[in-house]
């Protein structure tokens, strides 16, 4: 069991908000897409989305683009409980929408880690959690979307009315296509706490069955694994819980990720449960040195989130920071990704990924396709289990390999296994293997509707060449 100085007594939240959307609220959301409608009538360059924060990881090349403020769509329009619904606005950060719905006692269905991932942008981007084994991807839990094209047309997309191709179509589609700005989505209801078990494994074998089990635990809530080493991996299950005989706190000097190691059973509140990874962006802060206590005390708690890193690793890219490696003789490759394994092949890959990548730690979480029909652009068979597997690291070696040489082994390997691969990074494949993985024959159909002009670029061209 953890030491416990830093436990806090336990407060339910109790404020309750109005659930249906005042006509003031649906007045002002029309109101600012008439002006982005103008914005984009009036555009005279290919649009480009101006927003709060990013987190792609792919630098792209400077283009001639039109800015478009998008940054005013923030707000949450209806929080319905009884229907099991929020209606909100695309660029709304989850750490927003998640505040706004736990007034009401309920969550959105799958909260991506990062409170800086906007909703439209995991829509658009592929977002997972570990709720994702019984609730899948972000997009599972969208029932319509308003997307607002680059000629500045607004439509709905249901799966039952005649934009349910492009309903279908758009998950995994970076903004090519057009960008959502209201959208309808899944809750679910919340007890005020979470009570974590953490199961440790130091063999593949045992470790996959186990998760693969929690997923079908009918009183779990949340299911994902972390691997530390080659010999120490953890399930780790959570639970609602009406009641918490303490509840821990890692939103400061304590550090989430290490006490998974140190303790097997744990309580938070439903919030910092939702929270966990982003105080110390999964372990990726100490990169930044965020895990020396005097430099955590500096920063101070309200700092000690993934926007402020996502702010110092573009400030460090533009002035190139990381060229020092390179003056010391090293070559570097920024291998961060999300790549999805059918559970099956998950214990192959990531013997394989020990011996050829040997990035650790790794985040794994369950997630299966809900949605009978499919995503087109992001296709697993409905119900079947898949692991997502999350690295992020830069691989520094002395030996010279070509550019991307790690990140396109693991193309390689994804394919070779059935998997899929999230496009927000890096990506090096040849263009007609990646529409052999990304359903070319959808995507044409889509671009020619919606954006016949080609006024956004395609996705091949965004995500690979970087344009
Ligand atoms: C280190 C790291 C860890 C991550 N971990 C997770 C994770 O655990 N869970 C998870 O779910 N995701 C994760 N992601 C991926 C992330 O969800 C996606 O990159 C997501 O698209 C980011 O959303 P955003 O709102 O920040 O959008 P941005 O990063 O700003 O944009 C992403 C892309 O979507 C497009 N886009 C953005 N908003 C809209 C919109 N409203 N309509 C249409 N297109 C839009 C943009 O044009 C862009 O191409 C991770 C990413 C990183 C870098």
């Amino acid at each position: 069991m953890a030491t416990a100085e830093i436990r806090r007594t336990v407060e339910p939240t109790t404020s309750r908000a109005p659930s249906a959307a005042p006509s003031a609220a649906r007045a002002e959301h029309e109101a600012r897409r008439a002006a982005l409608v103008e914005q984009l009538r009036r555009a005279d360059a290919p649009p480009r989305l101006e927003k709060e924060i990013s987190n792609l990881f792919r630098e792209r090349a400077p283009a001639p683009a039109t800015r478009i403020d998008t940054r005013a769509f923030r707000h949450v329009l209806a929080v319905d409980p009884e229907a099991g619904t929020v209606e909100v606005e695309g660029m709304c950060p989850y750490g927003e929408l998640v505040d706004a719905t736990l007034a009401h006692g309920v969550m959105p269905a799958v909260v991506p880690e990062l409170m800086g991932i906007t909703i439209g942008g995991a829509l658009a981007g592929v977002g997972i959690e570990s709720t994702s084994f019984r609730h899948g991807l972000v997009h599972e839990t969208v029932l319509e979307f308003d997307m607002v094209t680059a000629k500045g047309e607004v439509v709905t997309a249901r799966p039952d009315n005649e934009h349910a191709e492009l309903f279908f179509g758009f998950p995994n589609s970076y903004g090519t296509l057009g960008y959502a700005i209201r959208i309808l989505a899944k809750t679910i209801p919340v007890k005020p706490f979470v009570r974590l078990e953490h199961r440790k494994f130091c063999d593949p074998e045992a470790y996959y069955p186990a998760l693969a089990a929690a997923c079908e635990d009918p009183s779990a809530d949340f299911v994902e694994g972390e691997i530390f080493a080659r010999d120490r991996m953890v399930v780790s299950i959570g639970r609602f819980v009406d009641h918490a005989p303490w509840t821990s706190d890692y939103t400061f000097e304590k550090i989430y990720y290490k006490s998974i190691l140190e303790c097997d059973e744990d309580y938070l509140t439903v919030r910092d449960y939702i929270r966990r990874w982003d105080t110390d962006w999964f372990w990726c802060s100490k990169n930044l040195g965020m895990e020396i206590p005097l430099v955590r005390r500096l920063v101070g708690r309200e700092r000690l989130n993934s926007r402020t890193y996502t702010r110092i690793m573009r400030w460090a890219n533009r002035w190139k920071l990381g060229k020092v490696y390179d003056l010391l003789g090293y070559r570097s490759e920024a291998v961060i990704q999300d790549v999805g394994i059918p559970l099956a092949k998950a214990a192959e890959f990531l013997a394989w990924f020990h011996d050829t990548i040997g990035i650790l730690p790794i985040w794994n979480c369950p997630f299966r396709a809900i949605h009978p029909h499919g995503f087109p652009l992001f296709r697993t068979p409905p119900g079947a289990l898949y692991v997502n597997f999350g690295f992020w690291h830069p691989i520094r070696r002395r030996e010279a390999k070509p550019d991307g040489w790690y990140n396109r082994q693991i193309e390689k390997k994804v394919a070779e296994l059935g998997g899929v691969k999230s496009l927000y990074s890096d990506s090096y494949y040849p263009e007609d293997e990646f529409w052999q993985r990304y359903d070319r024959e959808v995507y044409d159909r889509l671009k020619r509707r919606y954006d016949p002009e080609g006024r956004l670029r395609g996705l091949y061209e965004k995500c690979v060449l970087k344009r």
